[in-house]
């Protein structure tokens, strides 16, 4: 994923200053600073970004209250560290703003998109069409690109293979004229969202945006979500600039975070714009669409799962009564064994492995070291272990497994595994549990609080 090399950078900084317990606390705060500062700045973080980073850790962990008597050797202290470096790259990718617009039932609700071309712009009309029809909304495609030849070809493709209703233009030049038919068409027809794909392209970048202005007026959109390439690095914090004076948009879509890119810039164009992100796209296909939150992003990025977006995604697949046991459960602070292992059958049907394993804790570590066939194999053992235990087991938090480790043994020994695996297991169902507990807490007021780095 993108940023994976920064959250193990980060990961190693934070990991590095807490493991040295021979230096002070001050001397192993500035140590880590400086390993989190080099690592944002790679990645092509903004500089000023970078120092406000760099600062809020700083004062946070050096105030007096928090620098009084401490030692890194200390579990609160080690607690406390992770916290607040947790807390703070959350802050680096929210911007404050909420999600300007949630789209109502049985009224016409319409989005425009914009943005550059190339930057997956259409891909993502119909994931955000695909995404809204899963939730029961009926939905249609507007193609506004009389620009480009094949745009309207593309969209329609990619609506027919999602069966979303689309509508567009082969011989119409002007968009204007475009959009306002498909508008009036698909409200005629009682759809209540209709989403507005741009073109992203012109001979000069003035007559882009002028369009992208009169069709906004004609279009009077809703939500204006603007794409943005993670990318494109540095570029992106311009680039976003042009686009918000013109169209000011409410929202962001970062696509491609799949691949490689440092993707620092994307992270420092939200904080230029002041704009929600409020999807991710980590794939070529339909399905490859996460909502975003900040939490759930950092978790990801620094390898400790993300159990918010693992249920967000399970619902849209998975059987109905487990899940809503496994909601119940978590909203009680609770994820038993037997919750793990459910959700983790469902996971396997839900593919592709690499999307789902960033989501569990350790997983992501695990593919990155050893690839996609195995990450998979070794899923499937979860499973066999899982199958292994007893029902009073799988319906417990765990803890009977430490308090009688021959539990273990007789599991490991079911399941045609090893002990240490079976401890693996148990392992990333507690961290869950602590995950599941802090989203519980947080249900009942208290902060929520990452589960661990
Ligand atoms: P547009 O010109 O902005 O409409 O961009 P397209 O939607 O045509 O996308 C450009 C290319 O990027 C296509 O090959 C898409 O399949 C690809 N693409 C779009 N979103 C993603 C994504 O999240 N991840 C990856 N890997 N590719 C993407």
């Amino acid at each position: 994923m993108v940023l994976a090399d920064l959250g193990k950078r980060i990961n190693g900084a934070v990991n590095n200053a807490l493991s040295n317990t021979e230096d002070d606390y001050t001397t192993t705060v500035d140590s880590m600073l400086k390993g989190i500062v080099t690592a944002l700045l790679e990645s092509d973080v903004n500089i000023a970004l970078v120092s406000k980073v760099r600062s809020n850790i700083k004062s946070k962990l050096l105030s007096e209250n928090n620098a009084a008597n401490r030692s890194v050797s200390n579990g609160q202290t080690k607690k406390l560290i992770q916290k607040t470096v947790f807390d703070e790259l959350c802050n680096l990718v929210d911007c404050e703003v909420k999600e300007p617009f949630t789209p109502k039932k049985k009224k016409s609700n319409v989005i425009m998109f914009v943005g550059l071309q190339g930057s997956g712009k259409t891909t993502s009309c119909t994931k955000l069409a695909v995404y809204y029809q899963k939730r029961g909304f009926k939905v249609g495609l507007v193609c506004a690109d009389t620009f480009r030849a094949g745009a309207f070809d593309q969209l329609k493709q990619n609506a027919i293979k999602a069966r979303i209703p689309f509508y567009g233009s082969y011989t119409e030049t002007d968009p204007v004229k475009v959009v306002e038919e498909g508008i009036t068409k698909f409200k005629k027809e009682k759809f209540e969202i209709i989403i507005v794909d741009t073109s992203g392209r012109h001979r000069q970048e003035e007559e882009l945006f002028q369009e992208m202005i009169q069709i906004s007026n004609v279009v009077k959109p809703n939500q204006t979500i603007m794409v943005l390439d993670a990318s494109i690095g540095q570029a992106a914090e311009q680039q976003s600039k042009a686009f918000k004076d013109s169209s000011d948009f409410g929202a962001i879509i970062l696509t491609k975070m799949d691949g490689h890119a440092k993707g620092g810039g994307a992270i420092s164009a939200v904080a230029a714009t002041h704009t929600p992100i409020i999807f991710i796209g980590t794939g070529e296909h339909i399905h490859d669409f996460e909502k975003f939150s900040p939490k759930s992003f950092v978790s990801k990025l620094l390898g400790i799962g993300d159990i918010e977006s693992l249920f967000e995604q399970l619902q849209t697949v998975s059987n109905k009564e487990d899940t809503q046991a496994t909601m119940e459960n978590i909203q009680k602070g609770k994820f038993t064994l037997l919750d793990f292992k459910k959700q983790m059958q469902t996971m396997m049907k839900m593919g592709p492995i690499s999307n789902i394993a960033q989501m569990i804790p350790g997983m992501s570590n695990m593919m990155s070291q050893v690839g996609e066939e195995e990450t998979s194999q070794k899923m499937k053992k979860m499973v066999y272990v899982f199958d292994s235990m007893t029902k009073e087991e799988l319906e417990s938090d765990g803890r009977m497994f430490i308090e009688q480790p021959s539990r273990m043994v007789r599991v490991a020994r079911g399941s045609g595994t090893s002990v240490l695996e079976v401890e693996m297991i148990l392992m990333q169902q507690r961290m869950m549990a602590n995950m599941a507990q802090n989203i519980g807490g947080a249900a009942a007021g208290a902060s929520g609080q990452p589960g661990g780095m």
